[in-house]
């Protein structure tokens, strides 16, 4: 593994500075404050045009062929300063998938038009009875000739209100063992049958319930075999954990050592130690999440990798973030404001989103079971679910 920099790395962390300089504009974070989706269409649509947007995937797939390395790098520069990225991440997740289990005819109709910012999508697991344990999930799609009924409910569908189509866990085969009688398909949103009402959170960010009403899909819309759906699932959730949260702790740093400096608290030996805390932190996940990345070259590996990676990042935020917020006191009341962000109040937005991100992706709790399992090779205790 290469731990330095190249100049290829370094040119395009300026490139991602200048375009965040250019796209993102006031009007972007207001229309990001204002519908809590951290993905705006405009934002997105200028990112797949730079060729953002599924870059790490092969060119006739759509993408750069760029090494994943470089994905990152830009992903790092724009989240880290807070740019809406929520659907690309969400979407090249989803891709992933579809990369490695669609039929050809799935991979081209949904492959390039992602890289062209033209598809974006959404993940439709959790259910209200169906969390941690994932595998209990209820929502039915019953087959009727070349097509599948679905009804049921989803909970937090992030991004369910804006994707084009929702990544669907529904259970196919009631009468199988609970792991094998589920099945993915690809739900356009604009089916009759489809709603989707908000969830706001503690940051303000939208989810949203999701209800499947006698909703009708083609055969075509299912991917991967009948009944294969919790090994997808499995894929999928190789990828969406890692080291995201490098960034947002980048952001935590920046923000205080603004909040330092305007608060003339810069020599307060005790706000350096948090800052030095933080900082170091930071570096850690991103190393984490680099190797995390690095180790995707096995989805087995890279799931436990990026596990890891998830664990640490989002603990050390919560941390880091509070240490932050407790130094600030009153500070830290200040009203986020989508367009005059002071200092204190991206501490303050930063603390709120660090409580949940303990919780999506699998939460903290079972994801270190998982780790004490794959990584360590303990056994499953009694009762506990694998996601
Ligand atoms: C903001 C947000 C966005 C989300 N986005 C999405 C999304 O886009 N798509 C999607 O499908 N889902 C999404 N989720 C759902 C998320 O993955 C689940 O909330 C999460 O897996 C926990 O499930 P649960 O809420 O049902 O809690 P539960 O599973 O009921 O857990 C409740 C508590 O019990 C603990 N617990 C449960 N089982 C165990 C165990 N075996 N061992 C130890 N402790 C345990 C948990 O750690 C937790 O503290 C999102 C959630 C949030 C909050």
């Amino acid at each position: 593994m290469h731990f330095g920099t190249d100049t290829r790395a370094d040119r395009l962390r300026a490139e991602a500075r200048d375009f965040v300089a250019g796209h993102l504009t006031p009007a972007v974070k207001a229309r990001v404050a204002e519908s809590g989706n951290y993905h705006d269409d405009e934002f997105h649509q200028a990112m797949a045009e730079r060729g953002w947007v599924g870059a790490h995937w092969a060119r006739e797939e759509g993408g750069q062929a760029w090494p994943r390395a470089l994905s990152d790098v830009v992903y790092e520069e724009l989240a880290a300063a807070g740019a809406p990225v929520e659907g690309l991440a969400i979407t090249q997740i989803i891709g992933e998938a579809i990369r490695r289990v669609g039929t050809p005819e799935q991979r081209a109709a949904f492959l390039r038009p992602i890289c062209r910012g033209e598809i974006v999508l959404a993940l439709g697991y959790s259910e209200p009875g169906a969390g941690s344990d994932l595998a209990s999930v209820r929502t039915r799609a019953v087959r009727d000739g070349d097509q599948w009924v679905v009804n049921g409910q989803k909970i937090f569908t992030t991004m369910g209100s804006a994707a084009d189509y929702v990544f669907l866990l529904a259970r196919t085969d009631p009468d199988a063992p609970k792991h094998a009688g589920l099945t993915l398909f690809l739900v356009p949103t604009d089916s009759p049958g489809f709603s989707a009402s908000p969830i706001f959170t503690l940051s303000g960010q939208r989810t949203n319930v999701t209800y499947y009403s006698d909703l009708r899909i083609d055969d075509s819309a299912r991917l991967g075999d009948e009944g294969q759906g919790w090994e997808i699932v499995n894929v999928a959730l190789a990828f969406e954990r890692g080291g995201e949260f490098a960034a947002q702790l980048r952001r935590l740093v920046t923000a205080g050592v603004q909040w330092a400096r305007d608060a003339g608290r810069s020599d307060d030996p005790s706000v350096l130690a948090r800052l030095g805390r933080a900082a170091t932190s930071s570096e850690v996940a991103r190393l984490l999440g680099a190797y995390a990345s690095w180790s995707r070259q096995s989805v087995e590996a890279g799931a436990v990798e990026g596990t890891i990676a998830k664990v640490y990042g989002t603990e050390a935020l919560q941390r880091a973030s509070g240490s932050l917020l407790d130094a600030a006191g009153v500070d830290g009341l200040a009203n986020p404001d989508s367009t005059r962000e002071s200092a204190a109040a991206a501490l303050q937005h930063l603390y709120r989103e660090s409580q949940i991100a303990t919780i999506y992706g699998g939460t903290s709790e079972v994801l270190k079971t998982v780790i004490a399992q794959q990584r360590l090779g303990l056994p499953r205790p009694p009762r506990t679910s694998s996601r």
